[in-house]
């Protein structure tokens, strides 16, 4: 029986694998090309089931051909090699489906070039996606491959939503809506949620706050997204750790008109030189708490811009929802930060939000619930599994055929 799935996660110029065995959901190996193109490319590889150590090497990887065959390399060493007829699939991770791809999709010359239709609402990612696919298809032409879609969690959404109050024709001329995007992660926290709270996901509603680096927050009723905070591209929505998230539009004509600035500049500004990097100099939430410690004022504005514009989420999608179950941090900043979790939902108490300040300190590695004993609605942190959810989603599509 095939029961193992692949999941790739190939980005511009780095991929980032992990091989699942789904019989019982577990890691058999994880590893990550880095630097491709460059003369000190990195390849790390850490056997998971044998329990064996990560091995490392620097050195040329040319291409994503030449990092999918160093990678095949290293699963074959340890006896996991693409040839293996355990092997049921290969889960890719794909930024932009469009409102075209709602469901995880089998990649065949037609879904290909669908993913390539959709490379002008998403230049930056899809064009690397694509390439994983096309490398991986090619080393194992016969093998069932799966694009998982960031997007597609959020297709989901009301018309309300997802439709910018702009002149129609131009916006489906454009393509021009509110997609979202790491919805594999807030499908996976989503439900976990639930499952945390020993019920159904179509039985509760929950406010998902993924804060990583790249931030975002989503609206779920019964498991089914009905508002995500990111739009056409991730820039919308909370402030992340270099994007500026909301803002007046108005302020691109002004940068235009009165700073001369083109738009490949304001695009780099408001991408990469915004959020919490443009108004303190950092990024890393670590790091602001650590300034904000010594009495640093700009860590300490950046930091209450960041929690207010959150503040503002949970309120909105509160009212979108009208009951609200759960409120659940993930990523990096939400499963790490508690002072961002204890200051978000400072001041809630109306709402039924409160963190109890001993289990918001605690530290731990699984779902687990910060509010008071017998909060009316429930705060959890819960870790999110984007690969995990991918092999899940991946294999459900396969492997009842195998
Ligand atoms: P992404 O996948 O978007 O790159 P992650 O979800 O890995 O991001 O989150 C990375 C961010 O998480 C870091 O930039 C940092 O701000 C934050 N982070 C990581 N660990 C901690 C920690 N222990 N305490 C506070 N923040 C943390």
């Amino acid at each position: 029986m095939s029961t193992r799935v692949l999941v790739l996660n190939s980005g511009s110029s780095s991929v980032k694998y992990q091989l699942f065995d789904m019989r019982d959901n577990s890691r058999l190996a994880a590893g990550l090309v880095e630097r491709i193109g460059e003369r000190t490319s990195l390849v790390r590889h850490t056997p998971l089931a044998a329990g064996g150590r990560a091995r490392e090497r620097t050195g040329p990887v040319a291409d994503h051909d030449a990092a999918l065959k160093a990678m095949a390399g290293e699963l074959a060493a340890d006896g996991l090699g693409l040839d293996s007829p355990e092997l049921a699939a290969i889960g890719h991770r794909v930024v932009h489906g469009g409102k075209r791809f709602t469901e995880p999709t089998v990649v065949d010359d037609r879904v290909c070039a669908e993913i390539e239709r959709l490379i002008p609402v998403a230049p930056l990612h899809n064009p690397a996606n694509l390439t994983g696919i096309r490398t991986a298809r090619a080393l194992r032409p016969d093998l069932p491959q799966v694009a998982v879609f960031d997007t597609a969690f959020h297709t989901t959404m009301p018309e309300s939503a997802a439709r910018y109050a702009i002149d129609v024709k131009t916006a489906d001329e454009h393509r021009i809506r509110r997609y979202g995007f790491h919805g594999t992660s807030h499908a996976y926290v989503s439900r976990a949620t639930a499952d945390l709270l020993g019920k159904a996901p179509e039985e509760v509603n929950v406010i998902v706050l993924h804060l990583g680096n790249g931030a975002s927050a989503s609206a779920v009723r019964g498991g089914r997204c009905v508002d995500t905070s990111m739009g056409l591209t991730p820039l919308e929505g909370l402030v992340m750790g270099t994007r500026s998230g909301d803002m007046d539009p108005a302020v691109i004509f002004h940068l235009m008109r009165v700073g001369g600035m083109s738009a490949d500049e304001i695009d780099t500004l408001l991408n990469k030189k915004s959020g919490l990097v443009g108004l303190c100099g950092d990024n890393d939430m670590r790091e602001i708490r650590r300034r904000i410690d010594e009495g640093d004022e700009r860590a300490k504005l950046a930091f209450d811009i960041y929690i207010h514009r959150l503040k503002k989420y949970i309120g909105a999608y509160y009212a979108v929802l009208g009951r609200v179950d759960a409120v659940a941090f993930t990523a990096g900043v939400g499963e790490n930060a508690a002072p961002v979790r204890e200051a978000a939902v400072a001041g809630l108490e109306g709402m039924g939000l409160a963190v109890d300040a001993e289990r918001n300190a605690a530290r731990g590695d699984g779902p687990r619930l910060i509010s008071p004993e017998g909060a009316r609605v429930a705060v959890a942190v819960v870790p999110t599994d984007e690969e995990m959810e991918i092999a899940t989603q991946t294999y459900a599509l396969v492997g009842k055929n195998n």
